[in-house]
């Protein structure tokens, strides 16, 4: 299986690394736990208290939280596979940075939006933050049940109301996105870069998937207004929400590659013309490795730096100059994630998320570069010499 996914990473093409963003309550955790239950290392079919506690049990063994740094998904979309890579983003505003410092290592959101309450103010902020960071959003409108157990909507005041946010989030993309990617950004449901439905029933839909598997919304209202548990168990089954938003990202966020020729020279403060700026722009396996460090965790064996590979590959061995620091340190253990654990690995490519071991003080946010390039080695983020909280996994 790790050699699978790692065929899949090394074609940059069918890599896509994402992240959540929403407003506090209107779903994220439940959303991303529904998506790391439908494609990540837990199927489908495990849910339910006995199989989730399996699950804790090995995360125990493995020493890896549920809130990890990242996840790594793995979604088939017109018959060819894809690696994921679900990043963790702090769900609440904060003023040391670490909202832009996960969206760096993205290149494509799902905003999640409750139903019934719509457009919020933080998810004006987050939305904008991604949208700075050249972040694509696509949108997820979340908790429909809401619409129809506690506002009882008809079938047209229903779609009325997913219109009205809709229009809310793309005066927001209209507002603070760049011009150049104003209108290839907004929102079109029927182009399919929509979703709706609920999160803690799993189910999902987006215009073409609707309409390719005879869904309307007058079945959803049915099965919520008679609070039917096959009926909504039967709309799980036929409409998975990771189907409909792993489809979404597939299809419209960018590839690394795509994204790196115009988030680089937006992200990181050195010469686009230098080696490391040019293999970044083509995010080139091949070329000197930058490695811009978004979480740290410390385990029993020592401390683990997960990060996104902007070029070249990361390998064991290989020397990397800590940018911010002026020191040198070398790489011990290269790992890659699988659902939420980690697994060793002998190289990870540009374009995708790796965690390393054997550097010590390293500190989120950290940019490294190939300690032969040292003299190009700009940051990605300048760092501030604040006590940032570590994570302590006993
Ligand atoms: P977060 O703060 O954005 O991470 O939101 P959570 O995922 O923790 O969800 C907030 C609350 O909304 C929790 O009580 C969830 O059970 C509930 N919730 C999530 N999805 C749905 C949904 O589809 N329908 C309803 N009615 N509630 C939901």
């Amino acid at each position: 299986m790790v050699s699978e996914i790692e065929k899949i990473m090394s074609n940059i093409e069918q890599v896509r690394n994402i992240g959540v963003i929403a407003h506090v309550d209107h779903g994220k955790t439940t959303t991303s736990d529904a998506l790391l239950a439908g494609a990540g290392i837990i199927s489908e079919r495990v849910a339910g208290e006995a199989l989730a506690l399996d699950y804790l049990n090995v995360e125990k063994e493995r020493q890896m939280t549920v809130k990890a740094a990242n996840a790594s998904l793995y979604h088939e979309y017109n018959g060819k596979g894809y690696v994921i890579n679900l990043i963790d983003t702090p769900g609440h505003i904060d003023f040391t940075g670490m909202v832009t410092r996960s969206l760096r290592v993205l290149d494509g959101a799902i905003v999640v939006v409750d139903a019934a309450e719509g457009v919020m103010t933080q998810t004006e902020t987050v939305l904008r933050q991604a949208l700075e960071e050249r972040v694509r959003p696509v949108l997820y409108i979340n908790k429909i049940d809401r619409l129809i157990k506690e506002l009882r909507l008809t079938s047209s005041q229903l779609q009325d109301r997913l219109v009205e946010i809709i229009k809310d989030v793309n005066n927001l993309i209209d507002m603070y996105a760049e011009p150049e990617f104003k209108d290839k950004w907004k929102l079109n449901p029927a182009a399919g870069n929509v979703a709706f439905g609920s999160a803690k029933d799993q189910w999902g839909i987006t215009v073409p998937i609707a309409s390719k598997k005879g869904i309307n919304f007058q079945q959803i209202i049915d099965a919520y207004s008679s609070d039917d548990k096959d009926k909504i168990a039967a709309l799980t089954k036929k409409a998975p929400l990771h189907e409909a938003l792993l489809d979404m990202v597939v299809k419209f966020v960018p590839n690394p590659k795509e994204a790196q020729k115009y988030r680089i020279p937006k992200i990181w403060k050195g010469d686009l013309n230098s080696d490391l700026g040019k293999a970044m722009l083509e995010a080139d396996p091949n070329g000197p490795v930058v490695f811009y460090v978004n979480a740290i965790h410390v385990e029993k064996a020592g401390l683990v730096a997960t990060g996104r590979v902007f070029s070249g590959t990361l390998e064991p061995g290989k020397e990397l100059y800590v940018v911010s620091q002026d020191v040198t340190g070398r790489v011990l253990q290269v790992s890659l994630y699988m659902g939420p654990f980690r697994e060793l690995t002998q190289r990870v490519t540009a374009g995708n998320i790796a965690a390393i071991m054997g550097i010590d003080n390293l500190r989120a946010g950290e940019t490294l570069v190939e300690s032969q390039y040292k003299s190009q080695g700009a940051p990605f983020e300048q760092l501030h010499y604040i006590a940032e909280p570590v994570v302590t996994i006993a």
